[in-house]
C-alpha cells in the first residue's frame, strides 16, 4: 500500500463540461476516495490542463484522470493526449455515451486509454468504483515515490547534468530542472553551500543535497530499488530491455522467484525510441517510454523484483548455483540466469567528439534533449531506423534537421515507411556520402567538419546539436572465460555451439545446449545480445518468453 501521507495528496481529476455531471462524478468519487485522495474537478480541457501543470510544478501526484468525451473546444481524447505529456503515469478513463463507443475504442491506442466508462454509471458501487479501484491498484506500486519533487540544478553544457536528467526521465522519477545561471538555481546552490563549479546539484525530496551523484547513489536516494531483498532466486535476469522485461513477466507469472538487474534504466534501447510502429498490437505506434512503463508494471504485478542502476560485471559458476557479481563486489545467486544485456551505442571516432559528449553531442538521448533543441539546427549521424525516428521526433521543434549518412542513400539502411516520412518532412534534409571528420567547441559543440566521402572535400558548418546513431555493439567482455561469444562479442547459443557436431568444451550433460542456452548449462540469452538475433522489439520480447520456458525445462532436469 502507498504511504497514507502520500496517497492523501495524490489527485483523482475529473473533467466534464456539463456542471451537473461534473459535480455528480466528483461527488461519487469523493464519497469513496475522499479520505485517501484529493478529488479535483474541472469543467473544460483547458482548465484541467492548467490544473495538471500546476500540480506538476508543485510536485503533486495524479493517480487517475477521468475525462468526458464530448466537450466543446477540446474533446476528451484531445485533452487526454495532452495530459499524457504532463502525467504519463496517471491512469486514463474516458467517459462516453453509448453512441460514442467506437471513438472510445479508437482512443485506446491514441492516448493509451486504460478504460472507457459508459454514462450513466449508476449505481457507482457496480459500475464506477470497481473500475477506479482497479486503476488505483495498478497505479500504486509504480508511483510509490515521495510527493515532494527532486530538484536538479545544472548546466545545459555539463555532461553529467544531462546524464542525470536522462537517468531520472528514463526511470520516470519526477524532477524539476533549474539552470545554474538563473536566480532560482543560484538560490538552491547557495542554500546547499555550493559555488556551482561542480554540477549538477541534486536535491532529493527529503532535502538531501547530492553533488555530481552517480546513478546508483541517485537511484537509492530517489526511491528506486537497488538492493536485492533475497540472497537466492530461481532466476536472475541481467538487463532490463524488452528481452529482460519479457523474461521477468513470464518468469514471475509462472511462479519463479525472479530478480532483474538493470545497470541504468529499464526499457533498454526500446525505451529511448520516440515511436515504435511495428510492434504487434499497436497499430498507431507506441512510445518506448509507454511500452516500458507497461512492461515494468506488468513484471512488478507478478512479483518480479527489479533493481535499477546496478551493473553486473561478473558471472561465476558455483556448483548448481550461478552467482551474479555487481560492480561494487556484492553478489546475488540463482538457479538459472538469462543474459538480456542487448547492445550499446557505438562511439563516433573523430577528434573532439568524446570531449563534447553531453555538451551538444549525444548518443541516442534525443527524447530528453528535444525541448532544448527548439528552433536550432540539429545534425543526426546515421542512416538506420533509430536515426530516422530521432530525426522525425526532433523535426517537430528544431529549425532544421540534417541527417548525415555515410552511404549513397537512406533506403539501404532505413525501413521504407520511415524513408517516406523523412522525405515528407520539409525541415529534414539528408546528406549522403558524408562523415563527421571533427567536432569543435570549447565548453560546448560549436562547429562540425564534414567530409564528402566521394570527392574528399571538407566543409565547416555551425552546429550546436549532434545526435549519433551509428550502430551498436554488445558489451559482454565481462563474460570472457565463462560464456562463449563470437568475434564481435555476441553470445553463442544452442545450435551455434554445436555447429561442428560436437558439444561445447567442458559441456558435461548428455543433451546438447537448448536453443537459447549458452555453453554454461542454466545460463540463457535473449534479445540483441545473442549472436544472429533479429534486433527487433518483438523478437527480443519473444526470446525472453522462450528463454523462461527453457529455464523451466532446465530446472525440471537438474
Ligand atoms: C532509438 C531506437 C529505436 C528503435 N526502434 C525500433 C522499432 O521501431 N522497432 C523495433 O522492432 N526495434 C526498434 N529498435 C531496436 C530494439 O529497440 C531492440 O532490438 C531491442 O530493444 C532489444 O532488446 P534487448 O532487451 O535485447 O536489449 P536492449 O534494449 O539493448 O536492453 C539491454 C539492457 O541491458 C542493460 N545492460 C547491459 N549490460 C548490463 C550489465 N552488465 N548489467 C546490467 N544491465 C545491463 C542495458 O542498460 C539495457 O537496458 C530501436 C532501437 C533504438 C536504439
Amino acid at each position: 500500500m502507498a504511504g497514507a501521507a502520500e496517497a492523501a495528496r495524490a489527485v483523482i481529476l475529473t473533467v466534464d463540461d456539463d456542471p451537473g455531471v461534473s459535480r455528480a462524478v466528483a461527488r461519487d468519487l469523493r464519497r469513496r476516495y475522499g479520505g485517501a485522495y484529493r478529488v479535483v474537478r474541472a469543467e473544460s480541457g483547458e482548465s484541467a490542463l492548467d490544473a495538471l501543470r500546476e500540480l506538476r510544478l508543485r510536485g503533486g501526484l495524479v493517480a487517475v484522470i477521468l475525462a468526458d468525451y464530448r466537450m466543446p473546444q477540446m474533446n476528451g481524447i484531445e485533452f487526454l493526449e495532452q495530459a499524457l505529456d504532463v502525467y504519463p503515469g496517471a491512469r486514463r478513463v474516458l467517459l462516453t455515451a453509448y453512441a460514442d463507443t467506437s471513438a472510445a475504442i479508437d482512443a485506446i491506442n491514441v492516448v493509451d486509454l486504460d478504460h472507457y466508462l459508459l454514462k450513466p454509471w449508476d449505481p457507482p458501487e457496480e459500475k464506477l468504483y470497481p473500475v477506479v479501484d482497479g486503476l488505483l491498484e495498478t497505479w500504486r506500486p509504480t508511483d510509490r515515490r515521495p510527493v515532494a519533487i527532486t530538484k536538479v540544478v545544472g548546466s545545459r553544457w555539463s555532461a553529467r547534468s544531462s546524464g542525470v536528467r536522462e537517468f531520472l526521465a528514463r526511470n520516470e522519477v519526477p524532477y524539476r530542472w533549474y539552470s545554474s545561471d538563473e536566480p532560482e538555481g543560484r538560490q538552491l546552490l547557495c542554500a546547499a553551500g555550493q559555488d556551482g563549479l561542480r554540477l549538477p546539484l541534486v536535491i532529493t525530496p527529503d532535502g538531501t543535497a547530492l553533488v555530481e551523484p552517480d546513478d546508483q547513489d541517485l537511484a537509492a536516494r530517489v526511491g528506486l530499488a537497488t538492493t536485492p531483498s533475497a540472497r537466492f532466486y530461481d532466476l536472475a535476469i541481467i538487463g532490463g530491455g524488452p528481452a529482460g522485461l519479457g523474461a521477468a513477466v513470464y518468469g514471475a507469472s509462472e511462479g519463479l522467484r525472479t530478480v532483474l538487474v538493470e545497470r541504468s534504466a529499464t526499457g533498454g534501447q526500446a525505451g529511448q525510441s520516440s515511436r515504435i510502429e511495428n510492434y504487434l498490437g499497436f497499430p498507431d505506434g507506441v512510445s518506448g517510454a509507454q511500452l516500458t512503463d507497461r512492461a515494468r508494471r506488468q513484471a512488478a504485478k507478478f512479483g518480479a523484483e527489479v533493481l535499477t542502476a546496478r551493473e553486473v560485471t561478473g558471472l561465476e559458476i558455483n556448483g548448481a548455483s550461478r552467482v551474479v557479481r555487481f560492480s561494487d563486489g556484492a553478489t546475488v545467486a540463482a538457479h538459472s540466469v538469462i543474459l538480456a544485456t542487448g547492445v550499446s551505442y557505438r562511439q563516433l571516432e573523430a577528434p573532439g567528439v568524446a570531449e563534447l559528449t553531453g555538451c551538444g553531442v549525444f548518443y541516442g538521448s534525443a527524447l530528453t534533449e528535444a525541448a532544448a533543441c527548439q528552433g536550432h539546427d540539429v545534425y543526426i549521424v546515421g542512416g538506420a531506423n533509430s536515426a530516422g525516428q530521432a530525426a522525425l521526433y526532433l523535426a517537430r521543434g528544431a529549425k532544421s534537421v540534417t541527417i548525415l549518412v555515410r552511404g549513397p542513400s537512406l533506403s539501404a539502411s532505413m525501413s521504407y515507411y520511415l524513408v517516406q516520412q523523412v522525405k515528407a518532412t520539409p525541415t529534414i534534409s539528408v546528406r549522403t556520402n558524408t562523415v563527421v571528420e571533427a567536432a569543435h567547441g570549447t565548453r560546448q559543440l560549436e562547429q562540425l567538419t564534414l567530409r564528402d566521402t566521394v570527392t574528399g572535400e571538407t566543409e565547416l558548418v555551425d552546429a550546436q546539436w549532434m545526435f549519433v546513431f551509428i550502430g551498436a555493439a554488445p558489451l559482454t567482455d565481462w563474460l570472457e572465460g565463462t560464456v562463449l561469444r563470437d568475434r564481435r562479442g555476441f553470445i553463442l547459443t544452442g545450435p551455434d555451439l554445436t555447429a561442428d557436431g560436437r558439444p561445447p568444451p567442458d559441456w558435461e550433460l548428455d543433451r546438447p545446449p537448448y536453443h537459447l542456452e549458452t555453453n554454461v548449462p542454466g545460463v540463457f540469452v535473449a534479445g540483441d545480445a545473442r549472436a544472429e538475433s533479429a534486433k527487433r522489439v518483438a523478437s527480443a520480447v519473444g526470446e525472453g518468453a522462450m528463454a523462461v520456458m527453457l529455464v523451466h525445462r532446465y530446472l525440471e532436469q537438474s
